[in-house]
């Protein structure tokens, strides 16, 4: 008998060689029907594989990322197989699960369109209704080679794994690939799938290489699920900020300046919004703030190490017979700031913070509106704090964190912690102080988190942080990096306690990251729809004859002396199409005033997707309005 811990702590005896299917079974039938495959001792298996010693296991099912991604890896096998029979020139290259779907690298000489998909999916649909089991066969690293000899793609793809096994998954009917696995039972598990697309890609992403054609499918557990993404990716393409952006006249860009956004008026208030609220949020937290030069001269790039690491995505420019480059980013500037004192341990943490304008130099086929742009502000900040306080200061860039992203209605977070890489430099000791002050802050904050290993800056550990949008699309938006390499190439010092002169630890930090990317993420998770707070425009006075243009004006002003942003629409337009526009323009609230609403001092309130209209006293309008502002309500319906 061999001794099975399940993922709750409880244990099972079951008999060696056991499957993991049987073992599934023992456990409940419920569990035996969803599960996908198993993770013995932390290693992805099949059902069919037998359990030979004691270990640890867990059933994999379609809740796990890890089911998933091995359903949406198996449907790559069936999609190669349904390629296969439709062009028998088809040569396999090589087939992974991606994000919401998977891919297969294919080297034909006929294109493969878009006109070709419904077909595949035929044959796909075939494939899994006839329900065959997935079969994993091994052999030796030689005979594996001599089977596949004359296969160069195949081949290749063993020459690049270390494993002395090489196995094989078949599907019935003749169709075989080599594949490390593992794989779903069987083909009717793979019920929801579309392909999406397909695209050339160089053989390992080599220039020089063939192109081979890239199709791209998505596959899901059910119908249902495969309906919300194909969904939420038709909403994506309505709610693109740049179609958005400019229809509320908020940016455009211009060949002028590629890569650099120009900000409209609308989108300034926009910003102006975030930008008070950042400040608030700051002072809070009780950061200074500094604003340091945009262009600074050679020498500092060399002493920061930009120069050496970071040349190729800078600017540079030369006047009065000196080189100059321009900002990448703020922290050697904001060492310079530090260096005009004298700084005693009592002062520590410092912690400044700049809305630092950036640029980089990005290849022009990657820029994408607001999401990658050549010039950007970044709200950063610097943390000069000793060793011992990393942890109390790591703690309060997380809660500063948090707070700022839930006021955007961002509830759903994701933490990756990065350690050190193999290129690092500081010694081991002061990296596992570093990387343990960073765990243990995420510890005290219950925040559950992925550890990156090796992924961390040269010159320390990192916590990034990542968003979901209402489309379930994650971006990385925060970071948070210790440092131990800037302040002794600047030479930044304070005096501590013993009266010695020591280095603090620099901690680099951003909240949002880019300003400008983070609104272009707001335009698409709001749609259009901005939270009072941040509506360029809030209110739109509209009247409904020329009778009550008198009477709309006085409202106007009372909205105006409330601060609200808001117009009154004066035009001789029918009060239907003034409607129209208001709604078209995406306003929070429509007032529409008649003589009836002039006699008794009140206004007809029509909300943003909302259907009926209220009549209320005019200051009770304003009172409920300043509320929601006062609040950062999402909903602007009351
Ligand atoms: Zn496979
Ligand atoms: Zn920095």
């Amino acid at each position: 008998m061999v001794k099975i811990t399940l993922p709750d702590g409880s244990t099972i005896k079951i008999s060696e060689g056991t499957t993991v299917e049987r073992l599934a079974e023992q456990i409940g039938q419920g569990l035996a029907k969803a599960a996908v495959a198993a993770k013995v001792n932390g290693e992805l298996v099949d059902l069919s594989a037998p359990i030979m010693d004691d270990a640890h296991v867990q059933i994999v099912t379609f809740k796990d990322e890890d089911g998933l991604e091995i359903m949406r890896h198996s449907c790559a096998h069936i999609m190669a197989e349904a390629i296969c029979s439709i062009w028998p020139d088809a040569k396999l290259v090589y087939g992974p699960a991606v994000e919401d779907g998977f891919y297969y690298d294919i080297d034909l000489d006929e294109s493969i369109r878009p006109d070709d998909f419904q077909r595949i999916e035929g044959k796909m649909r075939e494939i899994v209704e006839a329900d065959r089991p997935f079969v994993r066969k091994e052999m030796s690293r030689s005979e594996a080679l001599a089977k596949l000899s004359g296969d160069k793609y195949k081949t290749d793809n063993i020459n690049r794994t270390d494993s002395e096994v090489i196995s094989f998954y078949s599907h019935g009917d003749g169709f075989e690939d080599l594949c490390r696995g593992p794989h779903v039972p069987s083909t009717g598990k793979c019920g929801s799938f579309k392909v999406m697309s397909v695209a050339g890609a160089y053989w390992h992403g080599d220039p020089t290489q063939k192109m081979l054609q890239r199709v791209y499918g998505t596959a899901w557990p059910d119908q249902k699920q495969l309906e919300d993404y194909l969904y939420r990716l038709d909403e994506a393409k309505k709610r693109d900020h740049r179609v958005l952006g400019r229809q509320m006249d908020l940016f455009s860009f211009n060949e002028a300046g590629p890569g650099f956004a120009f900000i409209h008026a609308k989108g300034m208030i926009i910003w102006n919004q975030i930008v008070d609220f950042w400040r608030t949020l700051h002072d809070k937290y009780e950061y200074q703030e500094i604003k340091t030069p945009i262009i600074l001269n050679e020498e500092l790039w060399h002493k920061s190490g930009h120069w050496d690491n970071y040349k190729e995505n800078m600017y540079f420019t030369s006047f009065d017979d000196a080189d100059y480059a321009i900002k990448p980013m703020n922290c050697p500037g904001g060492c310079l700031v530090y260096k005009t004192g004298q700084h005693s341990y009592r002062e520590l943490p410092m912690r400044v913070a700049e809305l630092g304008l950036v640029h980089r130099h990005e290849a022009s086929g990657v820029m994408h509106g607001l999401f990658r742009v050549r010039q950007f502000t970044q709200d950063d900040a610097h943390i000069f704090c000793k060793p011992d306080q990393i942890e109390s200061e790591v703690i309060g860039v997380i809660d500063l964190t948090f707070e700022t992203y839930r006021a955007f209605d961002f509830e759903d977070f994701r933490v990756e912690l990065s350690t050190k890489p193999q290129k690092h430099i500081g010694s081991d000791e002061i990296w596992e102080i570093a990387t343990n002050a960073l765990k243990d802050a995420l510890v005290h904050k219950s925040i559950q988190y992925k550890i990156n290993e090796g992924d961390g800056a040269f010159y320390g550990p990192k916590i990034d942080f990542h968003i979901r949008d209402c489309l379930k699309r994650s971006w990385q938006l925060g970071t948070i990096q210790l440092d131990f390499s800037m302040p002794e190439r600047f030479g930044l010092v304070y005096t501590d306690e013993d009266n010695t002169e020591k280095h603090p630890v620099m901690i680099h930090r951003a909240v949002l990251g880019s300003f400008e990317r983070f609104i272009g993420i707001l335009i698409e998770h709001y749609g259009g729809n901005f939270p009072l707070w941040l509506c360029p425009e809030q209110v739109r006075v509209l009247p409904i004859s020329e009778k009550t243009n008198g009477y709309a004006g006085s409202v106007h002003t009372k909205l105006r002396e409330s601060r609200l942003r808001c117009s009154c629409d004066l035009t001789d337009e029918k009060i239907g199409a003034k409607i129209a526009k208001a709604h078209g323009d995406r306003l929070p609230y429509m007032l529409v005033v008649g003589p009836k609403e002039a006699q008794t001092g009140t206004v007809n309130v029509r909300m943003r997707g909302i259907k009926e209209n209220r009549t209320m006293d005019i200051e009770e309008f304003l009172r409920t309005a300043k509320q929601k502002i006062a609040d950062k309500d999402i909903d602007v319906t009351f």
